[in-house]
């Protein structure tokens, strides 16, 4: 038994907009435990339509999932499709007209004769409501199958999934497992690397753990399939716990954690404050910083220093040091550090100078040297060289040094309270 995505629409083929009608109904046959091995994107084509349906049902698809094309409008014939690919006529549901006739009445605009359209669905079929909007799906089973038919309108599609679908397949028997993740995140270690230490667990079959590299972080993904929550929970925890050991310090966070909210939080335990002095990331640290909601409680702010006499009179950057050593070094990511943490009064400062190209760089400073400099209590600093990759585009260097800085504020508040227990 496994379901299969439909999404029909010209746009999507244009590449007008994002499919993410698929990405939701993905997501949400996943946690239902529906299999699901194929996703297709079809035109308002009625051949091409039909030849999907035919394809889906060859390869033993039973549930068959469509959005898109439900309009009132020629091009939207998804349902007439269905229905003649079937051979099925179509009958008109006078309680589709009549909710029509309500819903535009309720905004004070009349229906249009093209909306009768809407009111047509394969006879036998049952009517899948659309309380958002004036198109209606269908449930119907045919064929050996199960069709199932939403508007393209996101908002509208996952309303009526949430409130009908949904109800429906489980009082089919089906979705009667779910699947249920946890997204374990490391930052520091490469995926390889990572996949290495962990090989042991990538073969295991309830719960699954399958690693993920994104830009600088890794996940492993562990997935249980159980009866209901709390179950997969159980079978969960244990794997994690382990997974978390092995990863060691580069292990920080689960799911919605962030590095910036991680380190919020420890900061926040110690009631301790942070204060940044970014040069080329141009504010994307404090920005990750405040994304977190609570986050004045510890972090108070920053200097964005681009120009070097942003550096010196903001800072307190010594010139000579600059002329010196040049902006992107140790030196000034140091006085970066210890300049913004004493004007901002804070317990660290925290700070980044780099090169994030792709200009600019040089035979012995290329393309995505970058220093973090940190400063603390009883006159704590230091400054980390990062060699972020002349392969690397400008954004990416630029997030993934925001998110070592983050990480290296992170690695020092954990090992400080290791340190004192
Ligand atoms: P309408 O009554 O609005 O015409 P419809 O069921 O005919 O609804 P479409 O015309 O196919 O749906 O799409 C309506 C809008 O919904 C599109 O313009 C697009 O913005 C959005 N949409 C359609 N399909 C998708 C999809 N697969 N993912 C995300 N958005 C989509
Ligand atoms: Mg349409």
């Amino acid at each position: 038994m496994s379901a299969e995505i439909i999404c029909v629409g010209t746009e999507l083929l244009l590449g007008d907009i994002l499919n993410t009608n698929a990405q939701f109904l993905a997501q949400q046959l996943a946690t239902l435990g529906i299999p699901h091995f194929y996703q297709t994107v079809v035109g308002d084509n009625p051949e091409r339509i039909k030849q999907v349906i035919d394809i889906a049902l060859n390869r033993n698809s039973q549930i068959l999932i469509f959005t898109g094309g439900l309009g009132p409008t020629p091009d939207d014939l998804t349902v007439e499709t269905i229905a003649d690919f079937f051979g099925v006529g179509l009958v008109e549901k006078p309680e589709i007209i009549e909710d029509i006739l309500r819903k535009y009445a309720s905004r004070d605009r009349e229906m249009t004769p093209s909306n009768r359209k809407q009111a047509l669905i394969p006879e036998g079929a049952e009517i899948l409501p659309n309380p958002g909007g004036t198109a209606p799906g269908i449930i119907w089973r045919v064929g050996g199958a199960t069709i199932l038919t939403f508007p393209g309108v996101p908002s509208e599609m996952q309303r009526m999934w949430q409130e009908t679908a949904v109800p429906y397949l489980k009082s089919q028997g089906w979705g009667k497992d779910i699947i249920y993740s946890r997204s374990l995140k490391f930052w520091g270690i490469a995926e390889s690397a990572l996949a290495e230490k962990v090989d042991a667990f990538l073969n295991m079959q309830n719960p699954t753990v399958a690693p993920y590299a994104g830009m600088g972080e890794v996940r492993l993904r562990v997935s249980a399939l159980a009866k209901s929550e709390e179950e997969a929970q159980q079978l969960i925890e244990p794997v994690a716990q382990q997974l978390q050991q092995i990863g060691g310090l580069n292990y920080y966070g689960a799911d919605d954690d962030t590095l910036a909210s991680v380190v919020g939080s420890l900061l926040q335990a110690e009631g301790e404050t942070l204060a940044v002095a970014e040069s080329c990331t141009g504010g994307g640290l404090g920005s990750m910083l405040t994304a977190v909601s609570g986050s004045s409680n510890y972090f108070w702010g920053g200097v964005i220093s681009y120009d070097n006499k942003v550096k010196i009179s903001m800072l307190g950057v010594n010139p000579e040091d600059l002329a010196q050593s040049g902006a992107v070094s140790e030196t000034v990511a140091k006085q970066m550090a210890q300049g913004v943490r004493s004007r901002l009064s804070t317990t660290w400062g925290l700070s980044i100078t780099g090169i994030a190209g792709p200009g600019g760089g040089s035979e012995t400073k290329p393309v995505g040297l970058v220093y973090i400099g940190l400063a603390g209590p009883d006159d704590y600093v230091e400054s980390v060289k990062y060699q972020l990759g002349q392969q690397r585009d400008r954004a990416s260097i630029r997030l993934v040094a925001a998110c070592n800085a983050l990480d290296q504020l992170r690695r020092k508040l954990l090992a400080r309270s290791l340190s004192s227990r």
